[in-house]
């Protein structure tokens, strides 16, 4: 199984001339490396870049039709994108993405024939709490209803384990705990790629792949920087 490391560009960068010249660093700089590696730009600049896998941050479970402001599996796969991040905590927290909505976006997406970064994690209020397992295991069961048949290409699924505390805060998870939660997760989905996903960056992303086990790492801010998101990229070899 190739390690798969995943940029989330988010709403970034403000420019196409900015996204290229990253892009571009990122391309030179990953050259031969053994993972997949997939960059997940603002949509727009989806067609501008070339050369290396790309992924969406976002879909709809619609074909087409009078849905303003969205895009739809069909339309991603036309241009080439071959992946798509689902469930991210940003879109659940500020687009109200809730696990049902987050179960039809996979649905779509698996049906279409896109590679799926499913995103869970629960938020330091749930970890305070005792929360955790309870709900990664509610968003794995919820957002994975019915896929387990024929229809959906299940081997085009992987989960992102990120937890929300972790995210764009500099606070990563540590490698232990993330082994463990790495764990869970795979005695419930099987065989699936698992990925880390908070606040990776090149000084902690090989212990990740090494020590925790991921199958890969979503990485967000660090991911803006061609330089070190190769360091990132690297690391994982
Ligand atoms: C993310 O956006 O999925 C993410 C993990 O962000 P960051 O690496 O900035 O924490």
């Amino acid at each position: 199984m190739r390690n798969l490391i995943v940029a989330n560009w988010k709403m970034n960068p403000s420019s196409q001339k900015e996204a290229e010249e990253i892009f571009n660093g990122i391309k030179s700089g990953a050259e031969g490396v053994s993972s997949e590696v997939v960059i997940c730009p603002p949509a727009l600049y989806l067609p501008l870049l070339k050369g290396m896998l790309l992924g969406a941050q976002n879909v709809f479970w619609e074909e087409k039709g009078a849905f303003t402001g969205e895009i739809s599996a069909e339309m991603l796969k036309d241009l080439g994108v071959e992946y798509v991040i689902i469930g991210h905590s940003e879109r659940r927290k500020y687009f109200g993405e809730t696990d049902e909505i987050v179960n039809k976006k996979i649905k779509k997406a698996l049906e279409v024939g896109l590679k799926v970064i499913f995103c869970i994690g629960e938020t330091a209020e749930e970890r305070n709490a005792g929360k955790k397992s309870e709900v990664l295991e509610r968003q794995i069961a919820a957002g994975l209803a019915e896929i387990r048949n024929p229809k959906f290409e299940i081997r085009n699924l992987a989960i992102a384990y990120e937890p929300v505390w972790a995210i764009g805060t500099g606070n990563n998870c540590s490698v232990e705990e993330t082994k463990e939660s790495l764990e869970f997760i795979r005695k419930i989905v099987g065989d699936c790629r698992v990925l880390y996903g908070g606040s990776v960056k090149s000084e902690n992303s090989g212990d990740y792949i090494k020590i925790a086990g991921a199958n890969g790492l979503l990485v967000g801010g660090a991911s803006l920087n061609a330089e070190e998101f190769v360091k990132i990229i690297k690391s994982a070899e």
